[in-house]
C-alpha cells in the first residue's frame, strides 16, 4: 500500500493551498480529487479577497490570509488576475453611516487601513451608483482574484515540489490512517486532511450545511466599475441563518466584465438557477446601480458554501488523531485558503501559529452541538 505523510482529500482552493504548505514543510503529500481540481465551489466563488470583521476570530483570519496573498503576489501567474481593487462598503443612509464609522474603528484597531467616504467622495469613486447614498468605507488593500486559476497555481506548485495528485476516484471512507477510494484502492497516511468543501459524506456528523449562492457575469463594460462594492446590509444577509436573502455585491473583472452577486439560501440543494432569487438579486443590484438595467448578463450559476453554526471554519485535528479538517469556510474560503493552510501545517508540525488557532479548532464542535441543539 502506498503511503504518505499527509493525504489531502479534495483539491478545491483549500486542499490545494494545504498541499502546497505541506510540501513546503518537507512532507510527502498525496491529494485525492474525485473530479476536476478547483471545479466545485472554488469555481463558483466570487474571488473577493476581503477582510471581514463579523467576529474577532474572522477578522484575525481574513487579515492574516490577506497578508499571505500579498506575500504570494510576486509569484502569482497573470492568470490569477490578482488586482488590488479595494472594497467599498456602501452606506445607504445615516444609520449605515454610523456602521461605517464603527467599522473603520474596528479595522484601525486591527491595523487594517480604511478610509471613510462621504456622499460626494462615494459618487466620485463610483459614478454609476445611484444618487443620494450616504457614503461608504473604502478598504484599500482588499483584492480580486480568479479562484480556479489560483487553485491551479497552488496545485501546480505542490506537484512541482513532489506532491502526487490522485485524480478520478473519490475517497469512500477514512479512518486510522487509511483512505479507501471508491474503487477499493487504499492509501496509508500519517495524517489525513479532509478538505472536501460542502460535501460531508466522509464525516456525516459534521455540523456543516450547504448554503446556496447565485452569481451572474455580464458582458464587457471597461471603466463602468472601479472597486468591489458591497452594501452594508450584506453583513445582515450573511448573518441570517434561516431565511433566503440577497444583497448587493458587485465586482469589476480584469476583462471589463461585472460579476454580480449574491444570494444565500439554506435547505435548497438543487444546483439549478432559482429564477425568483436571481431576479430579486438583480433588482437589488439595480436599486444601487440603476445603469445596470442597460447591461447584458451572459451567464448565471450557483454554488454551495459550507456553513458552520458559528460561521468559523474547522481547521485542525479531530477525535481520530490521524484525521484533520480544513473545511466550513462559508463565503470566505478563497480569502482564507492561505491562512487556513498555514494554520493547519503549523498545527501538524507543532509550530507556533501566526495567529491564535484556537477559535478554529474542530474540538469546539461538541460545544456548537450543545448550543444549537
Ligand atoms: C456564490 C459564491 C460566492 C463566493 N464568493 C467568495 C468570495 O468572494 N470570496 C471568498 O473568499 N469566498 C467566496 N466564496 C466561498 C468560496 O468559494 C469557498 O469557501 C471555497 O471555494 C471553498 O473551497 P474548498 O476547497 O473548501 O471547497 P471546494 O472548492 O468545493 O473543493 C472541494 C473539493 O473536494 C472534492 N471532493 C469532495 N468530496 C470528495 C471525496 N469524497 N473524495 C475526493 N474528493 C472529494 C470536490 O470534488 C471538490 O473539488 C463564495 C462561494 C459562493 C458559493
Amino acid at each position: 500500500m502506498r503511503g504518505f505523510d499527509v493525504l489531502i482529500l479534495g483539491a478545491g482552493i483549500v486542499g490545494c493551498a494545504c498541499a502546497l504548505e505541506c510540501v513546503r514543510a518537507g512532507l510527502r503529500v498525496g491529494i485525492v480529487e474525485r473530479d476536476v481540481p478547483g471545479g466545485a465551489t472554488t469555481a463558483a466563488g466570487m474571488g473577493h479577497i476581503v477582510v471581514m470583521d463579523d467576529s474577532p476570530a474572522q477578522l484575525a483570519l481574513t487579515r492574516y490570509s490577506r497578508s499571505l496573498w500579498q506575500e504570494l503576489l510576486p509569484h502569482l501567474p497573470v492568470g490569477v488576475e490578482y488586482e488590488r481593487r479595494g472594497t467599498v462598503w456602501v452606506a445607504a443612509d445615516d444609520e449605515e453611516m454610523g456602521e461605517v464609522h464603527a467599522k473603520r474603528k474596528t479595522y484601525a484597531l486591527a491595523g487594517v487601513e480604511s478610509e471613510v467616504l462621504d456622499a460626494r467622495a462615494l459618487a466620485a469613486a463610483e459614478p454609476n451608483l445611484r444618487a443620494g447614498l450616504a457614503g461608504g468605507l473604502l478598504v484599500l488593500d482588499d483584492a480580486v482574484i480568479y479562484p480556479p486559476t489560483a487553485a491551479a497555481f497552488f496545485l501546480h506548485e505542490a506537484v512541482r515540489g513532489g506532491a502526487v495528485l490522485l485524480r478520478g476516484q473519490g475517497a469512500d471512507h477514512i479512518g486510522k490512517g487509511i483512505v479507501t477510494l471508491r474503487d477499493g484502492t487504499t492509501y496509508a497516511a500519517d495524517r489525513i486532511v479532509v478538505a472536501t468543501g460542502a460535501d460531508i459524506a466522509l464525516l456525516p456528523s459534521l455540523p456543516i450545511q450547504k448554503r446556496k449562492g447565485h452569481l451572474l457575469i455580464t458582458d464587457r463594460y471597461p471603466g463602468f466599475l472601479h472597486h468591489q462594492l458591497v452594501e452594508l446590509g450584506y453583513l445582515k444577509s450573511a448573518h441570517q441563518i434561516s431565511s433566503d436573502s440577497v444583497a448587493f455585491n458587485i465586482q469589476p473583472r480584469l476583462t471589463g466584465q461585472l460579476l454580480i452577486g449574491s444570494s444565500r439560501q439554506y435547505g435548497n440543494e438543487n444546483p439549478g438557477i432559482d429564477q425568483r432569487i436571481l431576479r430579486s438579486m438583480l433588482e437589488r443590484a439595480r436599486s444601487y446601480m440603476p445603469a445596470l438595467a442597460g447591461i447584458s448578463g451572459i451567464r448565471a450559476w450557483t454554488g454551495f458554501r459550507a456553513a458552520t453554526p458559528d460561521k468559523l471554519p474547522l481547521i485542525g485535528p479531530t477525535d481520530d488523531p490521524t484525521i484533520f479538517l480544513a473545511m466550513g469556510f462559508e463565503g470566505l474560503g478563497i480569502t482564507n485558503a492561505p491562512g487556513a493552510a498555514r494554520l493547519l501545517v503549523d498545527g501538524l508540525l507543532g509550530r507556533v501559529p501566526g495567529i491564535d488557532a484556537t477559535p478554529f479548532l474542530p474540538s469546539r464542535i461538541a460545544l456548537m452541538e450543545t448550543k444549537h441543539a
